[in-house]
């Protein structure tokens, strides 16, 4: 009898800890109202005016003009701002900042002289500068020295800090030596390709190197398609691209030569990075097949660039834009040096402030303001593969969402202005002002759900 009590105690506990997580009573989610003066949905280049968002939890509940506002709901007044979906840098390095001084721009040294925790912290101050100008995705595409990256997207996911979603690759891979020149020394006696890439020559190789990501936390597959004369061939990335998708990742090819680039577009691959080597009839083939551009598109500014590069790559980006290819906004940042630095107020500029002046080469290129908004919000989503759930400002998906003042539509320099950011449905950024206390808590208290992996 005491034994059958013991097991029906036993039971009853166990039950309770599957239905409620801890023991705990789970607090009703809090509701937010916002009202919109202006609301732009950039699936469609459209804007409607006085919207209220309702937001439940982390989630967008319902909107519309002349929604009732639930009673003890918190309101957002942006009525006088624009408010439109967080925007997206397709093609960006958080864990790596290599400067002029100690190391003359070589990322070799970066890596040698910064430690993977230091990169990962580098890391985290990245995100909450980028969440600051709006930036609510982004895609983290590599060297990141040992899965700093993976642990920031899980750092944020489990609400230890504020940042953007974060699509990590894990480490590059590529063919031997990745896209480092060693010495012999240093190569066979030192590793020093590793952790900055994964030499993956073989089949096998491969196969092995993108299970390897996939199990500390990659959710992207970013693969050297050509950094050296032995780079992948199609029956390589098609390999890749096969292996990546039994963990539910999409392949981005790093492309450098005209050649690779037509290997990348053989093998089907999902987004071509860099721009450069691209061909118009390049172009033509990724519009036809659907494959998405992370162009790196870099402005010249004071601090960056050159005046021929510059032009090289507006023409290329005007070309993708006339030849219909899926484009995406992305700035491969992974840099810092002593100009930069606002020419007005002589403060530092932010890595956001940063990454939304590549707004720069798109306007350069004459690309229409709703499509340069499609690129930064849309097919970012879709290029990060979670459109499904995050983005778009509708029912059921997660509430990020931004607010400006003027009409990105008409201006899209009005984007380099954010006066608010929620994200998760938490409020970050308020009349211009960092307020994230709510993010912070001493513990990994939000557990995401519905994935096979950490
Ligand atoms: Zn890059």
């Amino acid at each position: 009898m005491r034994t059958l009590v013991g097991m029906i105690s036993l039971f009853l506990i166990l039950v309770s800890m599957t239905s409620t997580p801890f023991g705990a009573q789970t607090p009703p989610a809090a509701i937010t109202a916002i009202k919109a003066g202006r609301l732009i949905d950039p699936e469609t280049g459209t804007a409607t005016t006085n919207q209220v968002i309702i937001i439940e939890g982390e989630k967008i509940r319902a909107i519309g003009a002349n929604l009732a506002i639930p009673t003890g709901a918190t309101m957002i007044d942006l009525s006088k701002l624009t408010v439109l979906p967080g925007l997206v840098d397709a093609h960006t390095h958080m864990a790596i900042t290599y400067k002029e001084q100690p190391e003359n721009n070589y990322y070799y040294l970066t890596y040698v002289m910064e430690s993977s925790p230091l990169r990962a912290i580098q890391a985290a101050s990245n995100g909450i500068q980028l969440l600051s100008s709006g930036f609510t995705v982004i895609r983290d595409v590599g060297n990141n020295a040992m899965y700093a990256d993976t642990a920031l997207r899980q750092a944020i996911e489990q609400g230890w800090l504020p940042g953007p979603t974060v699509i990590p690759s894990g480490i590059i891979i590529g063919g031997v030596g990745g896209q480092f020149w060693p010495t012999p020394e240093m190569y066979k006696q030192h590793n020093i390709v590793y952790p900055e890439y994964i030499d993956a020559d073989t089949p096998d190789e491969i196969v092995k190197a993108i299970r390897q990501n996939m199990l500390f936390g990659a959710r992207t597959i970013k693969l050297c398609i050509d950094c050296k004369p032995w780079g992948y061939s199609v029956e390589d990335i098609k390999l890749a691209i096969s292996e990546a998708a039994k963990g539910g990742c999409k392949v981005d090819g790093h492309v450098q030569t005209p050649e690779g680039a037509q290997r990348a577009i053989d093998a089907g691959i999902y987004i071509i990075s860099h721009g450069n080597a691209l061909t118009p009839e390049h172009h033509r083939q990724m519009a036809e097949k659907g494959i998405f551009l992370a162009g790196t598109d870099t402005p010249f500014t004071k601090y960056r660039g050159s005046e021929a590069a510059f032009k090289q790559t507006v023409a290329k980006l005007r070309d993708a834009w006339e030849k219909k290819v899926p484009l995406t906004f992305s700035t491969d940042f992974d840099y810092w040096n002593e100009r930069m630095k606002d020419e007005k107020t002589g403060e530092w500029l932010t890595r956001g402030e940063m990454t939304i002046a590549f707004l720069d080469t798109w306007k350069a290129a004459n690309i229409p303001a709703r499509d340069i908004l499609y690129a930064i919000t849309i097919n970012g989503y879709k290029a990060a593969d979670i459109i499904k759930e995050r983005g778009p400002i509708k029912p059921g998906f997660f509430a990020d969402l931004i607010a400006v003042p003027g009409d990105p539509l008409m201006d899209i320099d009005a984007l380099r202005s954010v006066q608010f950011v929620m994200k998760n449905g938490m409020v970050f950024k308020k009349d211009g002002v960092m307020t994230p206390e709510k993010f912070f808590h001493p513990g990994p208290v939000r557990t995401p759900s519905g994935r096979w992996t950490r």
